[in-house]
């Protein structure tokens, strides 16, 4: 039996470079606590859905001012759009830094978050993608205490560079049927899926691209996870390789670890 009271638990949140092997991790959090995950990949799918959705055939320039380097008020762009749908504008305003493939600034990620999280009472959820920058700490940390919420502790999934990139450049996948293989630990057999396809390496799984994650790592999300620790919240360390990566060693080793702080 766990020390710790479920019910006490209102939100946490999951950090880590990217392939350190969170998922699992959140699995286990999800079940454990009875919580939900909230990541900031389904967020952005949700909005930009709505917004896709609503089948807005013009030209998204129309709401942007170029001289004063923002959108136009909501007002306007409810005009503009024909719909004072909240989701919907949310969703054209993601939508417009995503098509250019610019960085979505932390305002933009912010209010989505904040919209989404909303709908949940602010509470229950697994964090999962979010903060991801200092600035989007201190948001969280400002919307949560205006609701009355609060972030339990982060859960820090720790693992090399060195062994994350060995263990993702030799993932592939199936094109076709979207199965996933390893090199050495699940080799596709002649090269080939069990579907028949070729599997081949994604786009982003070669050398330069993991690099490139795990700098963003360094630059922003943990400076955004110093943030919170600075202001009091517990961070705990789980391993994110285990010498044998069964459920229950992933399980033990995040409940483990999880308990020191009750
Ligand atoms: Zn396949």
């Amino acid at each position: 039996m766990s020390k710790i009271n479920v019910d006490n638990i209102t939100n946490i949140v999951v950090s880590g470079k990217s392939g350190a092997g969170k998922q699992p991790r959140i699995d286990v959090l999800v079940e454990e606590f009875g919580l939900e995950q909230l990541s900031t990949g389904d967020i952005f799918r949700s909005y930009l859905g709505k917004f896709n959705e609503y089948r807005y055939t013009g030209s998204l320039e129309n709401f942007w001012n170029e001289d004063e380097n923002q959108f136009i008020s909501d007002d306007e762009i409810a005009k503009g759009l024909g719909t004072g749908d909240k989701d919907v504008i949310l969703g054209m305003k993601a939508k417009y830094f995503v098509d250019k493939g610019l960085f979505v600034p932390d305002y933009i990620t912010n209010a989505l978050f904040e919209s989404f999280f909303a709908k949940k009472d602010y509470r229950g959820q697994v964090l999962d993608g979010y903060p991801r920058t200092p600035e989007q700490s201190k948001f969280l940390l400002k919307i949560l205490e205006k609701n009355n919420s609060k972030i339990d502790f982060v859960l820090l999934v720790d693992n090399t560079d060195e062994r994350i990139i060995a263990r993702t450049v030799k993932r592939r996948i199936c094109p076709k049927c979207k199965k996933v293989y390893h090199l050495e630990y699940k080799p596709p057999k002649d090269g080939k899926c069990v579907c028949g396809a070729e599997v081949i390496q994604r786009f982003d799984d070669t050398e330069e691209k993991i690099r490139s994650r795990l700098n963003e790592f360094q630059d922003k999300a943990l400076p955004a996870l110093n943030y919170l620790k600075d202001k009091g919240i517990s961070v705990v360390n789980v391993p994110g390789h285990l010498e044998e990566f069964t459920p229950e060693n992933i399980k033990n080793s995040v409940m483990s670890e999880v308990e020191k702080l009750y």
